[in-house]
């Protein structure tokens, strides 16, 4: 943790600047230790008074909103997270945090190798597509989430979590190096910087993109990628310098989970349409869509507002199941915490027939 850097520059000049008495300073949970030596830093350097927004932070969806407005709080500082394509009504500086983790690739080379030839492999079978019935191309393009494969290339697509998104052209060309043609993937506007991958957003990827090498920590991002994208991904951690794979088994074990959800809603006949409150996760229109769905196939849908998701505040509502519009992760990393079923919106549409498990998994993307 020592080797995170803070870049609170601006952020001390834009107070100083405009004069602001009162900051909102809100840091995600990795760093939330930290979080006294930094107001400590503010106070010192400012005449501002810091107030620690202190409920949880998962991301940049979730910026202070206007009810710290209420409070006096003229400037909101968030931490550890990029601006994304939303207006929370606060003013807000993002502030930097990188990490000078700089791990040798040796590790990961030879993941990446075999990875290579799956991508090459899954290629020429799709470039072959032509020569053979179509039943025979569903089985043999399969990628890891049940789709057929729809590659132009097999290139490694680049990416990482913020903190180490500064080494990111470093590593190209340390790969470049090792004989690999490597692309940094520019996602939609939710994202701000080359190679950005966020738990709900993995817009770069590109059909040219055979397969991945995710600079982080974790398996929170990745199992997210292999969801969206169904490519094989080697992992490599700035933290300890160890390299290792997303292993199919572990993307099949989530998908068995998510079908037997599926099931498991079969005959239910009454849901509540949880829609996030937070400023990056409020699906509204998409939660109104749910409902109209299940009143079209003779279901109850019950919309319910919250700021944060969790089975103490949901269980008890006398509904069969519930499908969640706010953050994406929260139905495919938590559900087992539910006491009932908790789908994404594609997997309420498997349940009502209108979309097919068959053709593949569609992950709960917000763009
Ligand atoms: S994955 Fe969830 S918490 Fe992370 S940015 Fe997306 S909506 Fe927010």
């Amino acid at each position: 943790m020592k080797r995170h850097e803070f870049e609170l520059d601006d952020l001390i000049k834009r107070i100083k600047e405009n004069d602001n008495r009162l900051v909102a300073l809100q840091v995600p949970e990795g760093l939330k230790m930290q979080a006294l030596e930094m107001m400590d830093a503010i106070e010192e350097d400012t005449s501002a008074r810091i107030i620690l927004a202190a409920d949880p932070c998962y991301g940049a969806c979730d910026l202070v909103h206007d009810k710290m407005q209420r409070m006096g709080v003229e400037l909101v500082a968030h931490m550890g997270h990029s601006q994304m394509n939303i207006d929370s009504g606060m003013p807000t500086e993002f502030i930097n945090v990188t990490y000078d983790g700089d791990p040798a690739i040796d590790p990961v080379l030879p993941i990446l190798a075999m990875h290579r030839e799956i991508a090459e492999r899954r290629l020429s079978e799709a470039s072959s597509k032509g020569e053979i019935s179509e039943e025979e191309a569903q089985e043999r393009f399969m990628d890891a989430v049940g789709r057929v494969s729809p590659l132009k290339g097999a290139k490694l697509g680049l990416v990482g979590s913020i903190q180490h998104l500064h080494l990111i052209f470093d590593y190209k060309e340390r790969l470049e190096s090792a004989g690999f043609e490597v692309e940094v993937p520019v996602g939609g506007a939710r994202l701000s910087f080359p190679g950005q991958v966020l738990g709900c957003n993995y817009s770069g990827d590109r059909d040219d993109i055979g397969h991945y090498l995710f600079l982080g920590s974790g398996d929170f991002h990745p199992i997210g990628l292999v969801l969206h994208t169904g490519k094989p991904l080697a992992m490599l951690d700035p933290y300890t310098g160890g390299a290792e794979e997303m292993s199919f088994e572990r993307i099949e074990g989530i998908l068995r989970q998510r079908f037997g959800l599926i099931l498991s809603c079969d005959e239910a006949k009454t849901f509540g349409i949880l829609i996030g409150e937070k400023p990056g996760q409020m699906r509204r229109n998409l939660a109104l869509r749910m409902k109209k769905k299940l009143e079209k196939h003779g279901r109850k849908g019950y919309l319910m507002a919250l700021e944060h998701v969790g089975p103490e505040l949901i269980d008890f509502y006398p509904v069969d199941a519930f499908v969640n519009t706010a953050c994406p992760r929260i139905a495919i990393d938590d559900s087992v915490r539910y006491a009932k079923p908790l789908l994404t919106p594609f997997e309420l549409e498997v349940v009502l027939g209108e979309k097919k498990w068959e053709t593949g998994y569609k992950f709960d993307e917000i763009p």
